[in-house]
């Protein structure tokens, strides 16, 4: 009898999380789900708990945890706990094996530097992670000796194109983007285009700010940032191309010019999978590509006019420092305005450009620094905004 790798979810009722489950379901033989971890939707995560029959349960609301105490939601003998403290315990369960964290927003930070100090297998699908925190997550990583596996489809790509690679050997990264919602929009159209739009995604189905972000390309420039750092390149080795079927999900280039890519249908469960068997494969939870069927892959490098968020990242990223947080801080305050209605569609980066402006530049010496300046730069954003 194998013994199970044992795995703990935060983030268990979002877009990612149910791709997770998808996985551990198709392959409950070799995966055993331990602990899972919400903001505040009980009733998903009881349903959850009682399918996977999980011991241990976090959640982030304090509201949400009161509910669930006092409403018998979870078994008896249940591990509850709640807030910061709660996923940051899940996240070092003395049990687990791999801890994947999709958590929204900065939240994922402490928890996953807890699974590293853990000595657990990171895997990280939450992008602030990286954008705000890269250079500690990864020299802790490397200082415990705990691997990072990424789960974001471009840079699992990357990974699986890297592997066995030696590192002077890779030229640079490239980034494959869909484009997103108005890749083909006339230019002179963008300023009255509206949320509903936005929020189509001609590929994949993703949660809302994913989707904007997708559409504005702040998304790709997040992904850059997060490549630099989970492959340790310098900023000017990555590189974003568009490929509107997302097919083909990032590809490495090595120095002597042959390029290698990663290729599967835009499903999160292909990443997913690899992460948490690896570095075992299994069967999909999707089928593979069908190359009976006549197929078209293409590429076309984005327009700087069309993107502007891409090219505040790329500056963000080359200056270091804060920057990065800054750009991920405008951005989320300038897409959450607006969802709101309260700005148009073009001035997500012009607020995103304002406030990286306003801001000086410096290197953060800890996390807790880090989480202070990310919160300096969302009130300077609302100030840009209110202006
Ligand atoms: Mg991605």
């Amino acid at each position: 009898m194998i013994t199970r790798k044992k795995v703990v979810l935060l983030g268990a009722t979002g877009s990612i999380g149910e791709s997770t489950l998808k996985v551990i379901r198709t392959h409950s033989d070799k995966l055993e789900l331990v602990g899972i971890a919400a903001n505040k939707n009980l009733k998903k995560l009881s349903e959850i708990a009682s399918e996977f029959d999980v011991a241990n349960i976090a959640l982030f609301d304090n509201d949400a945890f009161v509910e669930a105490k006092t409403s018998g939601a979870f078994r008896p003998g249940t591990h509850l706990l709640q807030g910061m403290d709660g996923l940051e315990e899940l996240a070092s369960l003395p049990e687990c094996d791999t801890v994947l964290v999709a958590v929204v927003g900065t939240l994922g930070l402490k928890p996953a530097l807890a699974c590293i100090e853990a000595g657990k297998t990171l895997a990280v699908a939450s992008k602030e992670i990286l954008v705000l925190a890269g250079k500690f997550v990864m020299a802790k990583a490397r200082e415990k000796g705990v691997s990072v596996l990424p789960v974001d489809s471009e840079h699992n790509a990357i990974f699986q194109c890297v592997h066995g690679e030696q590192s002077r050997h890779i030229e640079k990264l490239i980034l494959t983007a869909s484009g997103g919602s108005f890749r083909d929009l006339p230019l002179n159209q963008f300023a009255n285009v509206t949320l509903e739009e936005a929020l189509k995604h001609p590929n994949w189905d993703m949660g809302p700010k994913v989707t904007l972000d997708s559409a504005t390309m702040a998304n790709k420039g997040l992904e850059m940032i997060e490549a630099r750092w989970l492959f340790d390149m310098d900023p000017s080795q990555i590189d974003v191309v568009i490929h509107p079927q997302s097919i083909a999900h990032s590809m490495a280039q090595f120095v002597d010019g042959s390029i290698l890519a990663h290729l599967s249908p835009p499903d999160m469960t292909f990443a997913i999978q690899h992460c948490l068997l690896y570095p075992e494969r299994d069967a999909g939870v999707v089928d593979a590509l069908d190359f009976s069927q006549a197929m078209q892959l293409d590429f076309r490098p984005p327009e700087k006019e069309r993107y502007p968020c891409l090219g505040l990242a790329k500056q963000a990223m080359q200056a270091g420092g804060i920057a990065t947080g800054v750009f991920n801080a405008a951005n989320e305050v300038a897409v959450d305005a607006f969802v709101n209605h309260q700005i148009g569609f073009i001035e997500i980066p012009q607020i995103i450009e304002k406030t990286l402006e306003s801001i000086d530049n410096i290197e953060p010496n800890s996390i807790e620094e880090v989480l202070e300046y990310d919160r300096q730069a969302r009130l300077r954003a609302s100030q840009v905004l209110a202006k």
